[in-house]
C-alpha cells in the first residue's frame, strides 16, 4: 500500500467510500464527483500508479478491471444500454489520481469525441 494514495486507502478500508464490489484484486466505488448517473471507478487493490507502470505480471489484473466493470454494468442493469469505460493516463489523458482505475460511465448518451 502507497501511504499517500487515496484509492490505495479506500481499498484498504482507510477512507471511507461507497463500496459496490470488492474482492481479493479489485474495488469498485463510487465516484465522488459523478458524470452520469451510474459512475463508478474500478482499481486494482495494488498500487499501481498507471497504465504506463503496468508489467506482463499484471495482465491478468487489467483484464478483471474491465470484465469487473462489465459484470458492475450488467448488475444495475444498465448493461444492455450501453456505457462507457475509460483509463484516462497521464496528465494530457486527463489523469488526475495516480493509482490506476477504470472510470465505468453508464445511464446517458456519451459524445465523442470525449473532451
Ligand atoms: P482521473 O481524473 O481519471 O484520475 O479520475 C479520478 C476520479 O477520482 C475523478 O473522477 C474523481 O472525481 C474521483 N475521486 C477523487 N477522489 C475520490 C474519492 N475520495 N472517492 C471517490 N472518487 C474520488
Ligand atoms: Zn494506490
Amino acid at each position: 500500500m502507497n501511504q499517500n494514495c487515496i484509492f490505495c486507502k479506500i481499498a484498504a478500508g482507510k477512507q471511507e467510500a461507497v463500496l459496490l464490489y470488492q474482492d481479493e484484486d479489485v474495488t469498485v466505488f463510487k465516484d465522488i464527483n459523478p458524470q452520469a448517473p451510474l459512475h463508478v471507478l474500478i482499481i486494482p487493490n495494488k498500487h499501481i500508479s498507471s497504465i504506463n507502470e503496468a508489467t506482463p505480471e499484471d495482465q491478468v489484473l487489467l483484464g478483471k478491471l474491465l470484465l469487473t466493470g462489465s459484470r458492475v454494468a450488467q448488475e444495475q442493469g444498465l448493461a444492455d444500454k450501453g456505457y462507457r469505460l475509460v483509463v484516462n493516463s497521464g496528465r494530457q489523458g486527463g489523469q488526475t489520481i495516480f493509482h490506476i482505475h477504470v472510470h465505468l460511465l453508464a445511464g446517458r448518451y456519451m459524445t465523442w469525441p470525449p473532451g
